[in-house]
């Protein structure tokens, strides 16, 4: 025995000699195909966990998070993400995400293959409890500056985890259910295209007042905001604000402006901003008008939870400070003086 490991250990020891004794070429050659295996094995190692995420949403309540401007890969994004892991650990109830565009920072996506899917999606939201739930997103113009449709292709092919939702890039969803009513549909819109190709969508999700409990609409581009950088935009008031008036629309909730908003306004819906889950924050002017109920320029995310009579809004942007919630109920938000709805807690 003792000769045979005597004679391994020689055995050995001359591998070593004529391996660095190789040419220096070969050497190089050596190192790089080292370095190669070990990249294929580090990607490897960052595996995504295939699961198809249940689209079915039955119940009579429901909570989701919104967050916008988020794709940027960086370490805000992940600390975003974090938090909503730990949000989605301790409620437990946290059915699914809407991303409200900005995607990806700053060209969007190339195809389906790109490496940003994994990057500024997959990995970043991989958490055991964001695993479990489908991301619905909305396109936003750092969106379009790539290509848009392999944002749609990479939801309607079920790539990755499976858990990416944007059958086109303007749709409608469905969510949970009470006495034979939809509890939210949901219709998010396309703000890079023009609104009048979408109406028909929208009239078709809300003109039956009967068929849905609440009605939300979702996308990019902000219709009120304080934001500095991004205020009003005439456009979407002129083209869409008419419409979600007509129909009634109790909430619309929208990224770009970089912070966290919530605005009140007669007759108009609810305007829930969430545009901080990644990019640089913008700051807020200073509100006159008494509608801004909420402004943070930080970066966090929105928490939804929906049930028959009344929302809870929540904004969350630390885990060391209490959560800024306001709770409304349906009655008083269909009613003349919204402003007064809103009762913190
Ligand atoms: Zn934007």
């Amino acid at each position: 025995m003792n000769f045979l490991f005597a004679e391994r250990t020689r055995k050995f020891w001359r591998w070593i000699y004529t391996t660095i004794s190789l040419h220096p070429k070969q050497l190089v050659a050596l190192v790089l195909i080292t370095v190669c295996i070990g990249m294929l094995l580090w990607r490897h190692s960052r595996t995504i966990h295939v699961l198809v995420a249940p689209d079915s949403f039955q119940d009579a309540e429901i909570s989701f998070f919104a967050l916008g401007d988020q794709g940027r890969g960086n370490h805000r994004q992940r600390k975003v993400a974090d938090m909503m892991e730990a949000v989605c650990q301790q409620d437990r109830d946290v059915n699914f995400t809407l991303l409200l565009g900005d995607n990806f920072y700053g060209n969007g996506v190339r195809s389906v293959d790109d490496p940003k899917w994994l990057d500024q999606f997959e990995l970043t939201y991989n958490a055991p409890c964001l695993r479990g739930m489908p991301f619905y997103a909305a396109l936003g113009n750092h969106d379009y500056i790539g290509n848009p449709q392999a944002q749609v292709a990479y939801s309607q092919k079920r790539l990755g985890s499976a858990r990416w939702r944007m059958p086109s890039s303007f749709y409608m969803q469905d969510f949970g259910s009470f006495n034979n009513r939809i509890l939210i549909r949901l219709v998010v819109l396309d703000t890079n295209q023009p609104i009048p190709e979408q109406l028909e969508l929208i009239q078709r999700a809300f003109k039956n007042p009967e068929d849905s409990i609440w009605k939300m609409a979702a996308g990019h581009h902000q219709i009120r905001s304080f934001s500095s950088k991004y205020g009003d935009s005439q456009q979407l008031i002129d083209n869409l604000l008419p419409v979600l008036r007509k129909y009634r629309v109790d909430m619309y909730l929208c990224g770009h402006s970089h912070n966290l908003q919530l605005i009140t306004r007669a007759a108009e819906p609810l305007y829930v901003i969430s545009g901080a889950g990644g990019a640089r924050i913008r700051k807020i002017k200073n509100d006159t008008t008494g509608s801004l109920i909420y402004r943070a320029e930080q970066h966090g995310f929105v928490k939804i939870e929906a049930t028959p009579d009344d929302l809870r809004i929540q904004f969350i942007k630390s885990l060391k400070e209490e959560r800024q919630i306001y709770t409304v109920t349906r009655a008083c938000l269909r009613g003349v003086n919204k402003a007064k709805c809103f009762n913190e807690g």
